[in-house]
């Protein structure tokens, strides 16, 4: 490859970011790092009244919140409208584009023309200058649109990086529009000269852009730039094969760090939707860089599969760091209007429940016990705290208020008591989880109890 690599992702800031835009933006990122080329992030945001600057921020705040760092940008398509107009010139100079000066009514009896005759409904080129033909008379008073002149024959041919070779006939391409008669350049003509001023040399797009290839890859032939690769990732479909949508559930990323999920776990599974590295399911960012060259982009589409999702998450946050766990659960404690970030144990919470959770909100769903009141449910006090029980529990409250406070005393006094009492370990555990973390399961009891505060445990034996 002689070319620098250059990537780029080109959100419209016309609302969050998708899973879908997010899934390209890490294959466009993890490419250009496989290759130590660049990354850029563009905001498209050249359709004014469906852009908004809240987009805008929830779109850079979630690259950041996956990591996907750029290299340059953001670049806003608005900031770029000298750029378009001065291009729409150079075309208009050089004949590679004309005016239209053809009213919407004309278009629309145009179509219908062709309609009635069979025909596919396209621009017939009337205004389209040939040598030695008579173009209409240009009307008084009328602004025109700016076409391409798209080449009338011959085919435009890539090698889709997914798809593989694609040939669409210009037959099928009519003149599009470049420029609208209020000034305004159109979609397909800011990208084009977007990609060849950022010296994209590779696209990787949702293939809902096919369509849009040839006349972008004519238009960059007409201005003499040079092409880029052209891959397109099949959407991603919801369970019920459907393109995936918020009828799905959440579709935006950031929902995802609202619902516990974290950055690895999503690039993780993000970057297995659509592209495989043999059997490999589970890798870290450094893995991906170093797989990631291009090749093994499915052609069919990848379907969303929430289990997989939790099964990887769950993954990640066993192999995160305690250190690194605690702040990110004090932030969904504070979501709930609990305030554990300065709670010494929290570390070595994380530490003890963290094996058994998909989530973060779920880490915090357990974990909750140490921070608010817990209200255990009449069925299971019932049954576990249960008169034969009760002396034993008594008298290891009384001893719980004497011992040091550390796991292995706590160990010794349950089994002392035991022991006492002529009763069996699941007995006073279960009594003990009901009572103090309100409900039957959880990791070993001396270990959960260690990490409670003495008062708390003595306050939620007390009355038994
Ligand atoms: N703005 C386009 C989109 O959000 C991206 C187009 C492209 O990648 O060329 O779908």
């Amino acid at each position: 490859m002689t070319r620098r690599v250059r990537t780029r992702i080109a959100p419209s800031p016309t609302g969050f970011l998708h899973l879908g835009t997010a899934r390209t933006a890490l294959f466009s990122w993890a490419f250009a790092r496989h290759h130590g080329g660049d990354f850029i992030l563009r905001i498209e945001d050249t359709d004014v009244a469906r852009s908004t600057q809240e987009a805008v921020d929830q779109i850079i705040a979630a690259m950041k919140w996956l990591r996907l760092d750029y290299d340059e940008g953001p670049y806003y398509q608005m900031q770029r409208l000298d750029r378009y107009r001065q291009v729409v010139e150079q075309m208009l100079a050089e004949g590679s584009a004309y005016h239209c000066y053809c009213t919407p009514e004309e278009l629309d009896a145009m179509r219908e023309a062709q309609r009635a005759r069979g025909e596919k409904p396209r621009y017939d080129g009337r205004w389209r200058p040939e040598p030695g033909k008579t173009l209409p008379a240009v009307p008084d008073g009328m602004k025109p649109v700016v076409r391409f002149r798209n080449p009338l024959d011959g085919d435009v041919t890539w090698n889709d990086m997914v798809k593989g070779p694609i040939t669409i006939s210009n037959r099928e391409l009519d003149d599009l529009i470049i420029c609208r008669p209020d000034g305004t350049p159109t979609y397909n003509f800011c990208v084009v000269v977007d990609d060849w001023d950022m010296q994209i040399s590779h696209v990787l797009r949702g293939d809902d852009h096919v369509n849009n290839t040839p006349r972008q890859i004519n238009i960059l032939r007409a201005l003499g730039a040079e092409l880029p690769q052209y891959g397109h990732v099949p959407m991603i479909l919801g369970p019920d094969g459907d393109k995936l949508s918020k009828r799905h559930g959440a579709v935006s990323v950031m929902q995802y760090q609202e619902g516990g999920y974290l950055p690895d776990a999503m690039v993780n599974y993000l970057a297995r939707l659509g592209w495989s590295h043999g059997d490999d399911e589970l890798f870290d960012r450094d893995q991906l860089i170093a797989w990631f060259d291009g090749a093994h982009l499915a052609r069919s589409p990848a379907q969303w599969d929430a289990a997989k999702l939790n099964w990887v998450n769950a993954h990640v946050i066993k192999n995160t760091s305690d250190a690194e766990l605690a702040p990110l659960v004090a932030q969904h404690f504070a979501a709930r209007g609990i305030a554990a970030a300065a709670a010494p144990t929290l570390e070595a919470l994380c530490a003890l429940f963290k094996d058994r959770c998909a989530t973060l909100v779920e880490l915090a769903d357990w974990l909750g016990m140490y921070f608010v009141e817990v209200s255990p449910r009449e069925e299971d006090l019932a049954q576990h705290v249960t008169d034969a029980v009760r002396p034993a529990l008594r008298a290891l409250r009384d001893r719980l208020a004497e011992i040091d406070w550390d796991k292995g005393t706590i160990a010794s006094s349950i089994k002392e008591t035991l022991a006492s009492h002529g009763l069996k370990m699941p007995q006073i555990a279960h009594a003990l989880r009901v009572l103090v973390c309100g409900r039957v399961q959880t990791p070993s009891i001396d270990a959960v109890l260690a990490l409670f505060p003495r008062e708390t445990v003595l306050r939620r034996l007390q009355g038994v």
